[in-house]
């Protein structure tokens, strides 16, 4: 005996095992390219003096981070600052913004932020030139901008820390930029400086001075270096290198490496 259905009944079956495909698929999660729910999540400020291209500086390292598994949102103003409780459930705050101003309500966020553990990474005036007229910023960040004497020169990095995991097996390494004099705080960890000629100021010749710094603001990371100037600047692999492992010191991913 064969088996044969009434065409009908066929085609009531096939309609019912494509709408139980369809319903399973929906049912399903879908695949899409944004990182696991557990990602490291990242805000990257940007703005301020264009001079210092903070748009090229954020494009080389947001990507990276990126590639490195953060959720990355990129804002081009501070009000992102505004949402402090948002702002707490971040891990790493990377700040582009040089010489620019900051309102009290703005401030107050990255402060509270940052001192309830969320990391702080920046580099050059982007950190350390951002709001001249507030100290309690830049107590966060442990020194300010003040002078770059002869403006773009040669000079010399040196790294001072060989067992930290940001300067570890990195060697001394030569730029071709701003030599940044900066007023610094003591509890900086340094870990690597340069030392200033006399040759732009003669009363400063043999300064020593910190280019690298690891420090804490209440339970916050807070990571500078001043190197980067311009985003060509960053075409030297170490200056490269200190950032982005600056980066994720501050946001706690460096010990996963
Ligand atoms: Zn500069």
């Amino acid at each position: 005996m064969s088996l044969s259905l009434n065409p009908r009944i066929l085609k009531l079956l096939t309609l019912m095992s494509a709408a139980l495909l369809a319903w399973t698929l929906a049912a399903l999660p879908l695949h899409t390219e944004s990182p696991a729910p557990n990602a490291r999540k990242a805000l990257v400020v940007w703005g301020g003096w264009e001079g210092h291209e903070p748009k090229q500086c954020v494009d080389i390292f947001a990507p990276w981070l990126e590639r490195q598994g953060f959720e990355v949102d990129i804002s081009n103003s501070l009000d992102s600052y505004l949402d402090t409780e948002k702002l707490k459930q971040l891990d790493l705050i990377v700040q582009v913004f040089t010489m620019a101003q900051i309102t009290r309500e703005q401030e107050q966020g990255l402060l509270e932020a940052v001192k309830s553990g969320v990391g702080l990474a920046g580099w050059h005036g982007g950190l350390a030139d951002s709001f001249r007229n507030n100290t309690e910023y830049q107590f966060m960040v442990g020194g300010q901008w003040v002078a770059h004497p002869g403006g773009i020169i040669d000079y010399e990095v040196n790294i001072t820390d060989h067992e930290d995991p940001i300067t570890r097996g990195l060697t001394d390494f030569k730029m071709h930029s701003e030599q940044y004099y900066l007023h610094v705080d003591p509890l900086n960890e340094v870990l690597a400086t340069m030392t200033f000629s006399g040759r732009h100021a003669p009363w400063i010749d043999g300064v020593v001075m910190p280019v690298v710094w690891k420090k804490m603001y209440g339970k916050g990371r807070v990571f500078y270096t001043s190197l980067g100037h311009v985003a060509k600047d960053f075409d030297v692999p170490q200056a490269r290198e200190i950032v982005q492992r600056g980066m994720l010191w501050a946001a706690h991913a460096l010990e996963d490496r």
